[in-house]
């Protein structure tokens, strides 16, 4: 069994469902008393809070670096970053490293493909959702057209990640706003929808919306398990 390599904490919220996955999954799929073999590196959110909302991601590039290089010399045989909005630096992250980089859109892309839908929404931060690193890598890479929510509810959404969820909180009436927007972009063409940041799932799920969910965290974490136990 390979060794995964997780970036965590951002935030630990959502690390923590990465590494219940991690064994869960090993379990299931090997049995008796498995469990993952992974090696974790975690950050202290509010270093990395504070550079994004500065706008530094030169200087977040440098830690994303510095963090898979560190999980490389530990012994991971690959690394995962268990955050969408920092795959804003994947291309530099995988540069500088010599073992293989599981990208979180790739994985999600791949899913998505195989459901043969051609038009998805995406709620993520307002970065991931206004930057053009997520959108463009799975049409680039898939063809699937990736919509996003207009200005007003994208700030609703970055606000509910950051003054909620990152802190596990867990709101009804946030969960209601969510799925509105679900909706309204369902009735403007959109197939499915991306839960393209990691603690989103702890709001809303399968059950709550009408259209398939593409759960970036678990999609992500069971990937890294397929690829650890049964290789590429
Ligand atoms: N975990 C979130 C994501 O998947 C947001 C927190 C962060 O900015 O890293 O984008």
């Amino acid at each position: 069994m390979k060794t995964i390599g997780l970036i965590a904490g951002m935030s630990w919220e959502s690390s923590a469902v990465y590494y219940n996955i991690f064994n869960r999954k090993t379990a299931e799929i090997l049995g008796g008393y498995h469990s993952a073999k992974c090696i974790m590196v975690s950050v202290d959110f509010a270093e990395i809070e504070e550079l994004q909302h500065k706008n530094n991601w030169k200087l977040l590039e440098k830690m994303m670096i510095q963090l898979a290089q560190q999980l490389e010399k530990a012994g991971a045989d690959f690394v995962v970053l268990g955050t969408n909005t920092m795959h804003f630096c994947a291309f530099e992250i995988e540069k500088s490293i010599h073992v293989p980089f599981l990208h979180i859109a790739d994985a999600t892309g791949q899913k998505i493909k195989k459901t043969g839908l051609q038009k998805v929404a995406l709620l993520g931060t307002r970065f991931t959702m206004e930057m053009d690193f997520y959108t463009k890598f799975i049409y680039e890479k898939f063809g699937i057209e990736v919509m996003v929510p207009d200005k007003p509810e994208r700030e609703l959404i970055h606000r509910i990640i950051y003054n909620e969820l990152v802190h596990g909180i867990i709101l009804n009436e946030s969960r209601e706003k969510v799925k509105q927007i679900v909706n309204n972009m369902n009735s403007t063409g959109a197939e499915g929808v991306i839960l393209g940041c990691t603690e989103i799932p702890l709001l809303i799920s399968d059950s709550d919306v009408d259209i398939p969910v593409f759960d970036t965290t678990k999609i992500h974490a069971e990937r890294a398990v397929e690829i650890a136990i049964m290789g590429e």
